[in-house]
């Protein structure tokens, strides 16, 4: 039965060391929380790396959540995750073991000097948009699914490619 939780969805994703070990971690981290229920985890997707290009492609996933934490406890606690398992994080855009964020949280809107919530790319970036598509069908940003907002990138855009089913 619905609990009347607020639901967030986060996306983690890593291109450094055992990648799909260190998403398990961080999903194993959340799910350790009190304060937070993990709903479900999309398919595992290979991205290559924007930005910084001479990296390793990058596995990404989505995690469905529910929690009783404010937004930004939920940031303290992710950017904790990623203070743990990330030890490395040299290049602005670099390789990283672990990057978590948060894409939407319940129907909330912030614009404050750490959080921005719905997160200000997501609705640009297949790598977030396609496992989102799975994980819900709901208008989520602006009228549009996360299924409609994939459908409006540019085809080159589009590709990401399923790596493993499930984690
Ligand atoms: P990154 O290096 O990509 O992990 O960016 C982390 C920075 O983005 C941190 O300083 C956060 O305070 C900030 N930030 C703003 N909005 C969000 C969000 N929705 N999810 C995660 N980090 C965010």
């Amino acid at each position: 039965m619905w609990s009347g939780l607020p639901i967030a969805y986060l996306s983690l994703g890593s291109n450094l060391g055992d990648r799909e070990d260190y998403l398990r971690q961080a999903i194993a981290k959340l799910s350790a929380h009190c304060e937070i229920k993990v709903l479900n985890t999309s398919a595992v997707y290979q991205t290559e790396a924007v930005g910084y290009e001479e990296q390793a492609d990058f596995l990404n996933l989505v995690v469905e959540i529910e929690s009783s934490l404010k937004p930004i406890e939920l940031l303290d606690f992710t950017q904790e995750i990623e203070n743990q398992l990330d030890r490395t994080r040299e290049i602005r855009w670099g390789p990283r073991t672990i990057d978590i964020d948060i894409i939407l949280f319940g129907q909330e809107e912030i614009n404050s000097p750490r959080l921005t919530i719905p997160h200000p790319r997501f609705h640009k970036r297949a790598f977030v948009l396609v496992p989102l598509a799975e994980l819900t069908k709901e208008v989520i940003y602006q009228g549009w699914t996360a299924a409609e907002l994939l459908a409006g990138l540019e085809a080159g855009d589009q590709g990401v490619e399923e790596y493993k089913n499930s984690l």
